[in-house]
């Protein structure tokens, strides 16, 4: 197998085609053998071989790609007031790993989740509160508002919804994978504009169709 594809991940979809989550090669052959798979999308990602039938003498093949519907439970993912879980990953890649303040671009090990309103001072951690800034920023700032700081924000801190937090939970996104998610953002999504501009993203991967035994 192609080391790199082992890595790539599939998209699950709900029956309706609604993005929900990233899995494994393994996770995915084990729904099609739980025949949880409604229907593929996407392009062949991997080609699993399996047992070889005592009647037929062929050995089974399992080609797996790289979206999948699937049938089963949508759980809490869809209904009204989700909110994606917050964390600084998916934080730092909602804003590009850009600081909001200075508008330079860091390693993740450099950022920091800011408070626009600090907790000390009634602020949330949440989505709408929240946004990178680099650990000089957010020193400066303290304990303060921006405005106080005498420091603008460069964008508007938002709540992802769901396509947009499975987009940001990626991690090797191709481009039929990626081009099915932006099909579900908002409108108003303001990766609609950063991913055309490319700036900041890598470009989508194109699909490698990797083969190996399949070990479940
Ligand atoms: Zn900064």
């Amino acid at each position: 197998m192609n080391p790199f594809a082992q890595h790539q991940h599939v998209l699950r979809t709900s029956a309706s085609g609604l993005p929900l989550e990233w899995l494994d090669y393994q996770q995915a052959a084990h729904l099609y053998h739980l025949g949880k798979v409604l229907y593929p999308c996407g392009s062949p990602l991997f080609r699993l071989h399996g047992g070889i039938s005592a009647i037929t003498g062929r050995q089974s093949v399992l080609i797996i790609h790289s979206i999948i519907a699937t049938m089963g439970e949508v759980s809490e993912h869809l209904t009204a007031g989700y909110v994606p879980l917050l964390s600084n990953r998916t934080l730092f890649k909602r804003d590009g790993h850009l600081c909001l303040y200075c508008g330079e671009r860091f390693l993740s090990a450099r950022l920091s989740r800011d408070h626009v309103r600090p907790i000390s001072r009634g602020g949330t951690n949440t989505w709408n509160n929240v946004v990178t800034a680099c650990r000089r920023c957010n020193n400066r700032k303290a304990g303060h508002l921006p405005e106080e700081a005498g420091m603008q924000l460069l964008a508007i801190p938002f709540t992802p919804n769901h396509a947009e937090y499975v987009y940001l939970q990626g991690r090797r996104i191709l481009a039929d994978q990626m081009a099915f998610l932006r099909a579900h953002f908002p409108r108003s999504s303001p990766f609609h504009a950063r991913l055309s501009a490319d700036e900041g993203f890598p470009p989508p991967r194109q699909a490698p169709l990797a083969t190996r035994a399949a070990d479940c």
